[in-house]
Order: C-alpha cells, then sequence, then structure tokens
C-alpha cells in the first residue's frame, strides 16, 4: 500500500518470499481471460476517458454502496479534492480528521486551502475519536473527515449526530473500505460524500490509479461531475476552473471486471483473519501480539490486516520477519501531524498520543485473498519465532543498561 513513495510498493514480491505482504499475480491469474478480454474491447474502440466504461462502472458502484451518484475521478486522493471543493472548502476553513492514516487524508485539505485539525485515534479500533472530534470543533469548522481504516468503519452514528447539531458535513476516507459496512449501510453512504481509490493495492484495485466518489446529493453529485472536467457545464462554458481529474476507460473496465469478484475476495480476507485468530492463540501469542478487533455492528474487510506488537517489541520483529522473508510493513510509522510539511500549523509531538503510540508498535500482515492456509501457519510460527527473538535482544539490551 502506499505509505511509501508508490515507486517502492512492493507489487512483485523476490520469487523466495514465501508469504509476500502483498501478490496481485495470483488474483490476476484467476481473472485473466475476463481482464484481457475487456482491456481488448476498450482498445478496439480506441475510446480511453470517461464514456461508457466509465458510466457503467458509476452506476455499478452507485448499485453496490447502495448510493444514489458515483462519479470517476484519477485517484482517491482527486476524489477527496473534488468533494472538498464540491462543498466549498477553502481558505480559513476547519477540517477534522485523523492523524493516524495515509497522507492524501489530511493533504488534500491543505490543497484546497482549508486547515487540517486533527483529533486523536480510539486504540481499540485505530479509528477517530468521536469525542475528540467534539472538543476540536471551533466555529471554523465546516467539515468531518473520519478515514474508515484498514478496512473498518469509523463511528459514523456518533460522527453523523455531530455534524448534524454543529451544522457540518462529513466527507468519508473510504479509500481502504470498499464494501465495509457499519450497521448494515455501506461506506460511501454514512456520510455528505464518500471516497474511494481504486490503487492497485486496494480491495478493488485498477491497472494503475483511479477514484471514485459516492453520494446522495444530486447537486453536489452534478458539481463533481463538472468539476472533474475542468469545470466545464457542457460546450466550453466553464462556470468555475476545476481539474483535470477523469477515470480511464481501461480502468473502468478492468474494474469492472473486479467488482464481479470483490465480494468472494473479501470473504477470503476475512477467512484468512479468523486463520490468524485461530493460529495466534494455539501459539499463545497473546501477550505479545494483539489482533485487530472487530466491533459490533462492522463488516470488516480486511484492506490491511494491522497488530499491535508489545511495547518495545515492534522493530525488532519487524527485522526478524524480514529475515525469514515473510512480508510485513507498518502503516503508518510518522503520524500526520508530525509530517515536516504541517510543521507550520504549530503541532507538537505529544498532542496526538494513541497515534504517535500507535506508530511505534503497529505492523501490517499478509492477508490478500489467494493466501492458502499454510502460508498463514508460517506467518504465524515466524512471528512466534520473532517475538522470542526480540525478546531475548530486549533482555540483553536491558542487562547491559543495568549492568
Ligand atoms: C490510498 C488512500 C488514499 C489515496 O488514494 P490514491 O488513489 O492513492 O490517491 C487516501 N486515503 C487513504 C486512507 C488511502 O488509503
Amino acid at each position: 500500500m502506499n505509505s511509501q513513495a508508490p515507486s517502492t510498493i512492493p507489487f512483485h514480491q523476490p520469487a523466495d518470499n514465501p508469504v509476500p505482504l502483498i501478490d496481485l499475480k495470483p488474483q490476476y491469474q484467476s481473472i485473466k481471460q475476463e481482464v484481457d478480454e475487456a482491456v481488448q474491447r476498450v482498445f478496439e474502440s480506441q475510446g480511453f476517458v470517461l464514456g461508457e466504461d466509465v458510466s457503467n462502472l458509476e452506476q455499478e458502484i452507485a448499485h453496490y454502496c447502495d448510493s444514489r451518484y458515483a462519479i470517476g475521478c484519477a485517484s482517491g486522493t482527486d476524489a477527496l479534492i473534488l468533494a472538498l471543493k464540491a462543498l466549498d472548502i477553502g481558505p480559513g476553513d476547519e477540517v477534522i480528521t485523523t492523524p493516524f492514516s495515509f497522507f492524501a487524508t489530511a493533504s488534500c485539505i491543505e490543497r484546497v486551502g482549508a486547515i487540517p485539525v486533527f483529533a486523536d485515534v480510539k486504540p481499540e479500533c485505530f479509528n477517530i475519536d468521536p469525542d475528540a472530534i467534539a472538543a476540536a470543533i471551533t466555529p471554523r469548522t465546516r467539515a468531518i473527515l473520519p478515514v474508515h481504516l484498514y478496512g473498518q468503519c469509523a463511528e459514523m452514528d456518533t460522527i453523523c449526530r455531530l455534524a448534524v447539531k454543529h451544522d457540518l458535513v462529513v466527507i468519508e476516507d473510504a479509500a481502504q473500505a470498499i464494501g465495509a459496512e457499519f450497521q448494515g449501510r455501506r461506506a460511501g453512504v454514512l456520510g455528505t460524500v464518500g471516497c474511494f481509490s481504486f490503487f492497485p493495492t486496494k480491495n478493488l484495485g485498477g491497472a494503475g490509479d483511479g477514484g471514485m466518489i459516492t453520494t446522495d446529493d444530486a447537486q453536489l453529485a452534478e458539481r463533481m461531475r463538472r468539476l472533474r472536467v475542468h469545470g466545464d457545464a457542457g460546450r466550453y462554458e466553464h462556470l468555475e476552473v476545476g481539474m483535470n481529474s477523469r477515470l480511464d476507460a481501461l480502468q473502468a473496465a478492468v474494474l469492472s471486471v473486479k467488482l464481479r469478484h470483490l465480494d468472494s475476495w473479501t470473504q477470503g480476507r476475512q477467512r484468512n483473519a479468523g486463520w490468524y485468530e485461530e493460529l495466534c492463540e494455539n501459539e499463545n501469542l497473546e501477550d505479545a501480539i494483539q489482533l485487530p478487533q472487530t466491533l459490533p455492528a462492522r463488516r470488516h474487510v480486511y484492506n490491511q490486516f494491522c497488530v499491535r506488537v508489545q511495547e518495545g517489541l515492534r522493530d525488532a520483529v519487524l527485522n526478524s520477519l524480514r529475515e525469514q522473508k515473510i512480508g510485513c510493513a507498518v502503516y503508518y510509522p510518522k503520524p500526520l501531524h508530525l509530517q515536516p510539511c504541517f510543521a507550520h500549523h504549530g503541532y507538537k509531538k505529544g498532542q496526538f498520543p494513541v497515534s504517535e503510540k500507535l506508530s511505534e508498535d503497529i505492523m501490517a500482515l499478509p492477508i490478500f485473498a489467494e493466501l492458502e492456509r499454510s502460508q498463514i501457519e508460517q506467518v504465524v510460527s515466524g512471528l512466534s519465532r520473532a517475538v522470542r527473538s526480540a525478546r531475548e535482544q530486549n533482555a540483553w539490551k536491558t542487562g547491559r543498561k543495568a549492568a
């Protein structure tokens, strides 16, 4: 996933990696014929931007999320920017969001000239804490931008109640959460606008960048549709300056094929999560490794399977897993309020302690749908070895300090 620069994303793990963090090849192999035919069809048509493939996908995504409208765009980042622009959020406005997310969650706010105001997350689900949101609301607050992190929805009932009370809009960053549910409703229809990403490592990933915005608001939908094509209302009549953020027909064609398989892939991810639970319990890893919890009334779609490692052991465990050639990564190693580009807002270390602590303890393990049970067994036994060696190193270090 993209906590690293896109060029370093590990699509293709070394062949000797017994369990890569993510491997997109088996998924492609399983649907190769369908995908190749769709791609061929777009090439034959030579219609590459927007068009019928994109409008079909828009309808399919709207149906999948149960939203009235869906608007394709060039990326998840652009989806967020288009939503903010269409809601007239700009200079002087404050948008409350989480400091524990992928960078784009906060950068989109900065990009429209508004101010990202952070509210800390809850340790049990890693999502934004509604109490912290309430405490951060000022007369300049215009929007709340919760993230459904790793594929589990934020506490949307409380968040929407706050929004209604203070006359705010809610923009869902659902980039990691297509198909996730809260109280039986899908991510993307829980707020005013939902923003999705089709980056290849997301649960519904294209053959490049892509994004989608969902909403039930007709006027907002129309404005976002216009903003993605330079604000063109038709016949080169520009009511406002927009962006060039269109979805490619090739992406839409591939995504339509993949959407048909999304629920079975989600079941695969959920089955893998269940295996982790069973196997970690057998290995007595509870003290060292805290598995992610699914909160009540949620459908977790596990874009990532992030565990918390016992205090002080995370980096040693990571190193050991890497030596054993077991895929692992840290999402996210630095909370957003501590990013140099946001320093001018005056955020300080210590201000969002839960996010800061999570960035030191969190670790992602392989969860992609095509993993076999034997591979999850390998990860868990590797994890067991990693924990033992990390504890030995720690004991040695502590012993040295005491001496
Ligand atoms: C991936 C992601 C984005 C950005 O999506 P892109 O398509 O890469 O621009 C935004 N927010 C979150 C939480 C993400 O995971």
